[in-house]
Order: structure tokens, then sequence, then C-alpha cells
């Protein structure tokens, strides 16, 4: 089934414990598109300034990934930033952000993609997120991210979007943050009271939790032992996990596990390179291959 994201395209200027890059491609949309892009074809919306080299679009339709909701804005530079990560790695300090194009970002859904079942409403302003919901007809399950930005300085139209979305997927710190909670197990099951009525935290390292009123779901992370960028890395989830509930058509309970599953696969390829250069590097017989490794590593 269909599958839209609608986020950011970036340079990103990353600096890790293995070196540093400057003006990598990066951005919430890109990575999730290339994961998802994994399992299925998917459709981008978002900005970018003429600065962007539009040669990439080529390649990414190669691949599965419909650019239609590409907006190029005239005289506009798009959107950068720049992040450090230190010690465990799990969480990015952010040391600067231009959002140029992004700042002024008005998502425009493409009629083409309007019938969009699958919906991933990637990290942007809360209002922005929910603009998208009044564009697509009738999805069947809308997922959508967050950050502590929001979470801090936009709490009641994040409320607002939490209402209206199936599922909320945010890190282990943010998650403490949006429910007031210490404890981890105790964040997800109030920010189910929200509104969402699937809870997916991100643990870095240390994997995902699932959370529904019914159901609660732990996997591990793939243990890779050579992490040299987890940029990205929450996107990359993203796209394998939502990917793989567009090519099963449903989003139960064993979808979203299986989701998660795939999620997990996807997202290690990114942290072992810089940027968006390990999962755009993945085919399906990789993912594949890594899938069936980390199943064995998860079965008694
Ligand atoms: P992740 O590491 O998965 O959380 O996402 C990293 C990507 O998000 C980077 O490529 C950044 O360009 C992008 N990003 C960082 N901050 C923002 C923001 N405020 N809005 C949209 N995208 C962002």
């Amino acid at each position: 089934m269909s599958l839209l994201v609608v986020g950011s395209l970036a340079f990103d200027t990353i600096e890790t414990p293995s070196g540093r890059r400057e003006e990598e491609l990066g951005g919430s949309a890109v990575y999730f598109s290339l994961a998802a892009s994994v399992f299925g074809p998917v459709r981008l919306v978002g900005p970018v300034g003429e600065d962007f080299p539009l040669a990439l679009v080529e390649g990414w339709r190669a691949r599965g990934i419909d650019a239609a909701g590409l907006e190029v804005v005239r005289g506009g530079r798009t959107f950068r930033w720049s992040g450090r990560y230190a010690g465990d790695m799990n969480a990015a300090e952010t040391l600067r952000t231009e959002l140029n194009v992004l700042g002024t970002f008005r998502p425009k859904v493409p009629a083409a993609f309007r019938d969009s079942a699958f919906v991933f409403l990637a990290n942007t302003h809360p209002a922005t997120q929910a603009s998208v919901l009044s564009q697509v007809d009738r999805p069947r399950f809308v997922l959508a991210d967050t950050m502590n930005l929001w979470i801090e300085t936009e709490r009641p139209a994040l409320l607002d979007l939490l209402r209206r979305v199936d599922g909320l997927l945010l890190n282990d710190g943010e998650a403490r943050m949006l429910a007031g909670e210490r404890n981890l197990i105790a964040a997800g099951r109030a920010i189910l009271r929200l509104g969402p009525k699937w809870v997916i935290v991100k643990k870095g390292e240390h994997g995902s939790f699932l959370f529904s009123a019914d159901h609660f779901y732990a996997l591990p992370a793939y243990p890779a032992e050579r992490v040299v960028d987890p940029t990205g890395a929450g996107d990359t989830f993203a796209g394998g996990l939502m990917g793989s509930l567009a090519r099963d058509g449903a989003a139960d309970l064993g979808s979203l596990k299986r989701g998660m599953l795939h999620g997990t696969v996807t997202a290690s390829f990114t942290v072992e390179r810089f940027g968006t250069g390990g999962i755009a590097a993945v085919d399906a017989a990789a993912a594949d291959g890594r899938h069936r490794e980390f199943l064995r590593f998860v079965s008694p």
C-alpha cells in the first residue's frame, strides 16, 4: 500500500568520536525514504533550496522514491543542522540549526499523494504536521515523530496532534519529558492516555518498546559493534517500520512487531557509516540477510 513521508531534507555537519563531516546529505525525509524504499515505493514531501543537487532525485526514483512533493524554494537555501555525539552516542547535542526553507515550510501534498494509506509525519512543528492530515483523504495509519523542542515550547499544538494520529514515535528522553514520568514504562502508558493508540519508544543502543492499551513489546537493538554516526538512526528506524507496514498493508500488533524488527535492522546500517552512506548502500538482499541474523538473536 502507498506510503507518504513529510519531513526535512538537509545538509548536516556531524562530529562523532569517529570524525567530522561537513554538509552531508541528511534530513528526516531522506533517511526515512532511503530505508522505506528497501520494502516498497515511498512518496516524499519536503522543502529544499536552490542549492540542493536535484540530480540526487534521479537516483531516488530508481529506488522507488517518488519526489513529486519536493518543493524547490526559489532563492532559498536548504535546511542545515549541525550536531555532535559523545559518550554512548545515544543523543545528539545540537550545535546549530539553520532553518532556511524549513522555517517557512507549509507542506503541500500533491493531488496524486492524497490517497496515501500510510503516513509518516517526521519531526517538524506539530501544527505543520497537523496541516498534512487535512490534505490526506483517509489514511489507514499515521505515525508522528517529535522532539524535545516541541514538547517544551509547543505543548498545546503537540497535544492536539496526538489526538489525531494513530502512533507516536519518540526517544526515551522525549517520552519521559512528555509524560513527566521518570519511569519509562509509566511514561509510555501516560502517553497512550494523550491519544495515540500505539506509542513506540526508541532507546538507542538499548532497543525499543511498543505500548498499546492491551500490549507491551520490547526489542533489543541490533548488536552493532562499529557505530560511526548515529545521525538519522531514528528516521531510518521509522522508514524500515513504515515500509514494512505498507508492504503488509496492515497496522495490527503483529505487523507493528515485524515492522519494529525491520526498523531495527535498517537503522543498524545507518549507524555504520557517516550520513546516509550506510542506508543508501542497502538493498533488499542485504536487509534480508541481516534480518535473518537478527531473528536468530532474538528467538529463544
Ligand atoms: P535522527 O538522528 O533520526 O533523529 O534525525 C537526524 C536528522 O534530522 C538529521 O539529518 C537532521 O538534518 C534532521 N533534523 C535535525 N533537527 C531537525 C529539525 N528541527 N527539524 C527537522 N529535521 C531536523
